[in-house]
């Protein structure tokens, strides 16, 4: 008895140091960063993922971002970029996007984490009375919802490593409870936590220096949350020497080789390349008492990268959307056609197209020269007559043209006013009076009222006829793909479509939702409800995106 009581107040209080063997063999990565924000944290957590995956360890990424909104679902594109959503239906912030394309591992809801989902748990056990007779505070019950959420992509027993990337800039308000997350998970799993710290070593040009001090200041916020980083990588325009290595390690206090730099490179896809070169996977697996195992295999990877480097031919295509001033509201289109565009060995250079500018009058002039034509998602009225002009363009033309989701519900919209006659055709999105709603709201949607996370999302299969663009693309008659939409094409009026020369060639077999439409007069004109972007990565380029491309290189 007296043995058993001793028993168990020994491991009551040293248990709390070696909790590690409780964990499982999990390691966990934390990368944070400092100084600035878009230093590229996804992309440095991802090409770190990317080595350790490519010697041998099963590895996911989880993004933790401090705002409140409970997914980026919400949010216009203009604040965060585009909303990513992954194959189980999950709306999320873009990073997730590079952490597939390079592990070409899929993501999922547990993946990406808001202060929002948070609190939202927190509140909903408090209610339940999970924490009944206690005050609800952030430390612990808000830290242990994050530590919980972290821990809960390591316990599933399927990841040798998990890499969190904590959203936001250290010393940020917001962030605190996320670094004070990681300083507890650091003391009671010890060697098993490893944190990364990213920060930007800004270069004088007036002095001609590089200067360290923003470095040391944004590792001191960190120390004053009680996080001491294992390693920094520092963000630079200039090679750093050896001198400069040195004093960031003396006064940040870390090692000389966990000093590492990233400068600047043509395309993101070589930051792997850079910190393998800079011995990143060494020091992170040294660090973490875990073996090399073996070389890096990146033969598929390095096989890219030529390719993209060395192209044999040049495209030009027209993205055409209302977001078009910031790039990163179409990041999976941009690099699907990077991808792709690899695939084929061809420079795909991309014209920027605001459709709130394109009008009747400019459009020759807007697109012309152009090989294919994309028109992107999107929601709501602006810009969408410019998307009909630029579609209309590309069928008269006879350019090959890609529509997705509201891309592929403008070419319906098109087709209906311009070859069937109907002119007042439109979506019941823009017009809820129109008298030949083509596109009309999604009987599942019609009494849903609120709008986090209730459009159709995620995975959904799609079954194609053989005689067709897309079946050519893919090689198959089944797929599934990823939606994020309230609305679909009218199958009232398939008829008439049929008839005057635009096919549904891909349905959704349990519901029949029109997935995919074509007009077999045309080289390549496709229209998808789907979002084939999302799932597009280095190893496997989107057989869609490929396709167009190819459609593009051969309309000369
Ligand atoms: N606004 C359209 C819908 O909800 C298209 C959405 C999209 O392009 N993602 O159906």
């Amino acid at each position: 008895m007296i043995f058993k009581r001793i028993f168990i107040l020994y491991f009551a209080f040293f248990g709390q140091f070696k909790n590690h063997t409780a964990l499982g063999t999990t390691k966990y990565i934390f990368v944070t960063g400092g100084v600035t924000s878009s230093l590229g944290k996804g992309i440095l957590a991802s090409s770190l993922a990317k080595l350790l995956q490519a010697r041998g360890y099963s590895i996911t990424i989880q993004k933790l971002d401090p705002y409140i909104n409970v997914d980026p679902g919400t949010l216009n594109p203009y604040e965060h970029g585009e909303c990513f959503v992954t194959e189980d239906g999950a709306e999320t912030d873009l990073d997730l996007g590079y952490y597939e394309r390079f592990l070409n591992v899929p993501t999922s809801q547990a993946n990406n984490v808001t202060t929002g989902k948070i609190y939202q748990s927190v509140i909903n056990k408090e209610r339940r009375g999970d924490y009944l007779g206690k005050t609800v505070q952030i430390i612990p019950h808000i830290t242990d919802e994050i530590k919980r959420k972290i821990k809960f992509l390591g316990s599933k027993g399927k990841f040798d490593i998990v890499v969190t990337e904590i959203g936001g800039t250290v010393g940020d308000i917001e962030s605190l409870p996320y670094i004070e997350a990681v300083r507890q998970l650091k003391w009671e799993m010890g060697d098993d936590v490893l944190v990364v710290h990213l920060t930007l070593v800004p270069y004088l040009a007036a002095s001609g220096e590089l200067k360290t001090k923003p470095t040391q200041h944004s590792v001191k916020a960190l120390l004053e949350s009680g996080v001491q980083p294992d390693v920094l990588v520092l963000r630079t325009e200039h090679d750093l020497a050896m001198n400069i290595r040195k004093k960031v390690a003396l006064f940040c206090n870390v090692d000389i080789d966990s000093v590492v730099q990233s400068m600047d490179v043509p395309t993101i896809y070589e930051v792997p390349l850079m910190m393998l070169k800079e011995n990143l996977d060494k020091t992170v697996l040294r660090k973490l008492g875990l073996p090399l195992k073996q070389e890096p295999d990146l033969k598929a990877w390095n096989e890219f990268i030529h390719k993209l480097k060395n192209p044999t031919s040049e495209v030009e295509i027209g993205l055409v959307g209302k977001y078009v001033e910031l790039h990163d509201a179409y990041k999976s289109i941009v690099e699907s056609l990077i991808h792709a565009g690899a695939m084929n060995e061809c420079k795909v250079k991309i014209r920027w197209i605001h459709s709130e500018v394109v009008t009747e009058e400019n459009a020759e002039e807007t697109f012309k020269g152009l090989k294919g034509i994309l028109v992107a998602p999107g929601f709501g009225h602006r810009g969408i007559e410019g998307k009909i002009i630029a579609t209309r363009y590309a069928r008269e033309n006879k350019i090959p043209f890609f529509g997705i989701c509201l891309g592929m519900q403008i070419a319906v919209i098109e087709f209906a006013r311009n070859v069937i006659g109907l002119k007042l055709a439109d979506s019941t999105e823009m017009n809820d009076k129109t008298p030949y709603p083509v596109i009309d709201l999604m009987e599942a949607q019609k009494d849903i009222t609120e709008k986090g996370g209730t459009m159709r999302l995620g995975g959904y299969d799609c079954r194609i006829v053989k005689d067709s663009n897309i079946y050519k693309a893919y090689g198959k008659e089944h797929f599934k793909e990823r939606h994020r939409h309230r609305y679909e094409f009218n199958n009232d009026y398939l008829n008439d479509f049929e008839k005057a020369g635009m096919k549904a060639v891909g349905h959704n077999p349990d519901t029949n939702l029109v997935e995919v439409v074509e007009i077999p007069e045309h080289p390549w004109f496709v229209g998808v409800q789907f979002h084939p972007e999302y799932s597009s990565t280095v190893l496997n380029p989107h057989p869609l995106f490929v396709a167009f491309i190819k459609a593009a290189l051969t309309n000369n």
